[in-house]
């Protein structure tokens, strides 16, 4: 008879890119307490910029030379984080007119700026025009407009043509592409309006091929990656002008969840440097463009609280917290999962657990929903009062993905460090 292996329970990848001080959380060289002390309250994010740094080094490293990383401000708009993000990025994509704003005053020059999403208003467009950042351009009504609108300003617009390839993402976190989709425009669409497009009305940078968000597989990274290059290159020659991008999009993704592993970078890099190689020739003097959120910024921020009140309700401990699904709208399993998982916890100053005894937790906010939920059922060394809870994997889609006024809640602070 076959004994059947005791099943492994999955485990989040090791948060050891921090270090500590005496079983406390570190964060740009200070103490979680420290921190707090900075600040003069929680809940708060902290974001570690030498780690920022870091990572963005080994990514250069990793990646083709040619390769040049644009950071995609939705997964954090922190104004110091941006500014920070200028002299480690050959651009930025903006999906607002503030973050235009925004990406403008950080220094970035214009025209390594670009503007993706639909629904782009004539104030959004004119705004863009003045700015001379580039339009990704996601209808033939947006193009129409941007032809118009220019016009009427006496300014040739920058525009690229965002296409919704027929292709998807596969294992993505969040699919953006492929099918039937609100986003970009349908290649099959393209050969006809990129025939009719006027190049006295607008100078036509780019392609912007964007198939979706948060991957962690390897081998669907390359797929994309196969099929974006052959389109690209299908586009550019469709066009009888010099086309100075391709943005190929991201989806690099971060490990959040139990049994999820850090990505391997030298394949998808050895299959970029293939790629670049097959397709030197239609794309000479293209410069090829990978747009990253989280993958740049998502690993080097925690989400710190405090433990306010513990108590016990039929066998199980809850730990209550001054923060919560109001500051953290995806830790709280509210921002697209379908099962609700743990991020990475743990009680940031009492870090090194074997030292400590352990017990199983519910750690909830203050907010009187069900919803409000830190970390399920977790086993996690004896707190109290006082304590510091921290949700880690938290630079990216946290205090600006969140309802900060539900429930009128005190507000949070941000600091990068
Ligand atoms: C959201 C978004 C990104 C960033 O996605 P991440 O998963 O944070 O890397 C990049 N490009 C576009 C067009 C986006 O909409």
């Amino acid at each position: 008879m076959t004994k059947s292996l005791p099943r492994q329970t999955p485990k989040h990848a090791e948060m050891n890119h921090f270090s500590t001080l005496n079983d406390e959380l570190v964060i740009g060289g200070k103490t979680i307490s420290q921190v707090e002390q900075l600040i003069g309250s929680t809940p708060f994010y902290a974001y570690d910029k030498s780690l920022i740094a870091k990572n963005i080094t080994r990514l250069k490293l990793a990646l083709p030379e040619k390769i040049k990383l644009h950071y995609a401000i939705k997964a954090n708009p922190y104004p110091s984080l941006v500014h920070f993000m200028v002299d480690h990025v050959s651009g930025f994509d903006v999906a607002s007119k503030k973050e235009m704003l925004l990406a403008l005053q950080s220094g970035m020059p214009a025209n390594e700026i670009s503007f993706a999403g639909p629904g782009k208003n004539k104030d959004d467009i004119q705004a863009a025009i003045i700015a001379g950042i580039t339009l990704h351009t996601e209808s033939i009504n947006e193009i129409n407009r941007a032809i118009n609108i220019g016009e009427n300003l006496g300014i040739k617009p920058n525009i690229a043509i965002r296409v919704n390839p027929a292709f998807e993402l596969k294992s993505s976190g969040m699919k953006m592409a492929g099918g039937s989709k609100p986003f970009g425009i349908d290649e099959e669409l393209l050969p006809s309006i990129l025939n009719e497009l006027s190049h006295d009305k607008v100078n036509l940078r780019g392609f912007h091929i964007f198939a979706g968000s948060q991957n962690l597989k390897a081998e669907a990274i390359m797929d994309m990656h196969e099929k974006t290059f052959a389109l690209a290159q299908r586009l550019v020659s469709l066009t009888s002008c010099s086309i100075g991008y391709i943005n190929i999009g991201g989806g690099l993704g971060i490990p959040y969840f139990p049994g999820e592993q850090r990505l391997v970078l030298d394949e998808i890099s050895a299959n970029l440097t293939v790629l670049l190689k097959k397709y030197r020739q239609a794309l000479v003097n293209i410069d090829i463009v990978m747009e990253l959120g989280r993958y740049l910024v998502g690993e080097a921020g925690v989400y710190i609280c405090k433990v306010v009140d513990k108590k016990t309700s039929r066998g199980s401990t809850y730990l209550v917290c001054d923060g919560g699904l109001h500051h953290h709208l995806s830790n709280s399993g509210n921002f697209g999962q379908v099962i609700r998982k743990n991020y990475p916890v743990a009680i940031a100053n009492k870090l090194s657990i074997e030292a400590e005894q352990t017990e199983l937790v519910n750690i909830v906010g203050p907010l009187c929903t069900p919803l409000d939920i830190l970390a399920d059922k977790v086993n996690l060394p004896i707190s109290n009062i006082g304590d510091y809870v921290v949700i880690y994997q938290s630079g990216a889609y946290g205090a600006s993905a969140s309802p900060r006024d539900f429930l009128s809640q005190p507000d949070l602070y941000e600091i990068l460090l």
